[in-house]
C-alpha cells in the first residue's frame, strides 16, 4: 500500500512561546512552515504566564539575569534580538507593552490571551500551519540531510527541524522532556543534571514560618557557603505559605540553593527580613531600645505575625522586657531576624516550577543560527537550551530571541533550496 508523505520546508517541534516564534519567522522567509504540538490547549504556559498577564519581557534584559550555558554565549544570542525588538513586533499586532515599576512588561491589557492571540495571528499571517494536539514521537534523520518527523498521527518529510519543545517545568502543559531525548538521538548531549527552577521550597512542617501562610513581605535571601561567604543573594517580595516559601525571592534563588545541594557544596539558605540590617548591627539597636519587648521592637520593622513568630525561632518568651534578655537571647533574636537559617527540605518539584534548569547546552549550536553543530539541518530553541532566567519576564525574552533565530535562519535556508 503506498503512503503519502507530506512534505514541508520546516518543521517545529513544539508550539509554545520559542516554537510559534520560530514558525513565525520561518513563515516570513518564505518557508512552508508546520507546527506541531502535543497539547490540547495550545499556548498554556503563555496564558498561566505573569498570574494570567503575561510578563513578556523585561526593559533591562542582559546575561547577568541569566544562568547555565556560558555568559557570553548567552548575551552572543540576546544581542541578536533585544527588547526593543519584542516590543515592536508585538506594537505590529496592536499589543502596546507596559513597564511596571519592577522593570517587568506586560500587555497594556493585563490579560495573556492578547499575547497568544497576537502570536497566532502573526502565525497566520507568515502561512504557518499549526497542528494540535499532534504529538511528535520520533525524529529521525536521512540520508539526503533531510529529516523524517513521526508520531500516531502520521509522518511528515522536512528539510529543516526546530525543535522547541520545552523543558519539564508544569508538565500538565505538554513539556515532558520529551525533546532532551530528541535531542540526544540526533547526537546532542544534555546537561548531567535537569532540575527545576523558579519553584517553592518546602520548609520541615512545624517550622514557625509556615505558621504564617499568606504573608508576604520583602526579604533577602542568600545563599552562603561554609566559610559563611555570600554566593549569590536575591531582594524581593517573599511569600510565607503552608509549606514553606515562595514569591519571587524565594522562586529565584531555588536554582541556586539546588545547585548547591547537586554540588554537595555545604552551602546553606539563609533570610534577612529587615533591610539595611545585619545580626550586629539589629543586636546594637536592640540593646539600645526602649521598647517594652522584643515584639514590640521587631514590629518597627516587620508585621506583627513575623516578629512573633522570630521570638518563636529565638526560644524567647514575647512577654519578657527588652531589659532582661541576656545577650545570647538578644544574639538569637537578631538572627533570627537578619541571618535565618533555612533548613530547607525539598521543592515542589517541576509541577510547580515555571522553568527548567540544565538542557542543550549552547556550546552545541551556532549561536546566529541555533544550528545543531553535530545535526546540521536541526535547530534548536527556547528552554530546551541549558539556559535559565530569573524571574521577569527572561526567559520569555530567551524564547523570542532564540525563536526569532533559528525559525528565520531555518526558513532561510529552505528559501535558499528552492531557489539556487
Ligand atoms: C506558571 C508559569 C509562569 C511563568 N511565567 C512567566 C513569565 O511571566 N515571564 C517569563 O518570562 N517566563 C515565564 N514562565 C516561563 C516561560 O513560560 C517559559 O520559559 C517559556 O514558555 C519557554 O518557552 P518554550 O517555547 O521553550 O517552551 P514551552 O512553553 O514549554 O513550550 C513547549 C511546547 O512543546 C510542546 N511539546 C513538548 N513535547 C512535544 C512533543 N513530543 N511533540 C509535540 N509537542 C511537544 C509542548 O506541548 C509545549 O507547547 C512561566 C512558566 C510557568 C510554568
Amino acid at each position: 500500500m503506498h503512503v503519502d508523505v507530506r512534505e514541508v520546508d520546516v518543521l517545529v517541534v513544539g508550539a509554545g512561546a520559542a516554537g510559534l516564534f520560530a514558525a513565525i519567522h520561518a513563515g516570513r522567509a518564505g518557508a512552508r512552515v508546520l507546527a506541531l504540538d502535543g497539547a490540547k490547549t495550545l499556548g498554556a504556559k503563555i496564558l498561566v504566564a505573569g498570574g494570567g498577564r503575561c510578563n513578556v519581557t523585561h526593559h533591562a534584559v542582559d546575561e547577568k539575569a541569566y544562568a547555565g550555558s556560558s555568559p557570553n554565549a548567552i548575551k552572543n544570542v540576546l544581542r541578536r534580538y533585544g527588547v526593543a525588538e519584542t516590543v515592536k513586533f508585538f506594537e505590529a499586532y496592536g499589543v502596546e507593552l507596559k513597564r511596571e515599576d519592577t522593570g517587568k512588561l506586560f500587555p497594556t491589557t493585563d490579560d495573556a490571551r492578547t499575547i497568544l492571540n497576537a502570536l497566532l495571528q502573526a502565525a497566520r499571517d507568515a502561512g504557518v500551519e499549526i497542528q494540535h494536539p499532534k504529538r511528535v514521537t520520533a525524529i529521525e534523520r536521512e540520508a539526503d540531510g533531510g529529516f523524517i518527523v513521526r508520531g500516531d498521527w502520521g509522518t511528515v518529510r522536512t528539510r529543516r527541524v526546530v525543535l522547541a519543545t520545552g523543558g519539564k517545568a508544569l508538565p500538565k502543559s505538554g513539556s515532558d522532556g520529551a525533546g532532551y531525548e530528541f535531542a540526544r538521538a540526533l547526537g546532542h548531549t544534555v546537561t548531567d543534571h535537569v532540575h527545576r527552577e523558579l519553584v517553592p521550597l518546602i520548609l520541615p512542617g512545624t517550622h514557625p514560618l509556615r505558621a504564617l501562610s499568606g504573608l508576604t513581605l520583602p526579604a533577602t535571601l542568600s545563599l552562603r557557603a561554609a566559610s559563611g561567604k555570600v554566593l549569590k543573594e536575591f531582594t524581593n517580595s517573599l511569600l510565607c505559605t503552608h509549606f514553606g516559601l515562595s514569591g519571587p525571592c524565594a522562586l529565584d534563588i531555588s536554582r541556586y540553593w539546588r545547585a548547591a545541594v547537586i554540588e554537595d557544596s555545604g552551602a546553606g539558605l539563609f533570610a534577612n527580613f529587615i533591610a539595611g540590617e545585619r545580626e550586629d548591627t539589629l543586636d546594637a539597636k536592640l540593646l539600645a531600645s526602649r521598647a517594652a519587648n522584643a515584639p514590640a521592637f521587631l514590629r518597627e520593622f516587620v508585621p506583627e505575625r513575623l516578629a512573633r513568630a522570630l521570638c518563636e525561632i529565638a526560644a524567647i518568651d514575647p512577654a519578657t522586657s527588652l531589659r532582661q534578655l541576656t545577650r545570647d537571647q538578644r544574639k538569637a533574636l537578631a538572627r533570627a531576624a537578619c541571618g535565618l537559617p533555612l533548613s530547607v527540605e525539598g521543592d515542589r518539584g517541576f509541577t510547580y516550577a515555571e522553568v527548567t534548569m540544565g538542557g542543550v547546552p549552547l556550546s552545541e549550536v551556532k549561536l546566529d543560527t541555533m544550528e545543531s553543530r553535530v545535526c546540521p539541518g536541526l535547530h534548536l530553541a527556547g528552554e530546551i537550551l541549558d539556559v535559565d532566567g530569573r524571574i521577569g519576564g527572561f526567559n520569555f525574552q530567551w524564547a523570542w530571541a532564540t525563536g526569532f533565530l533559528a525559525g528565520g535562519a531555518a526558513g532561510d535556508s529552505a528559501q535558499i533550496r528552492l531557489n539556487p
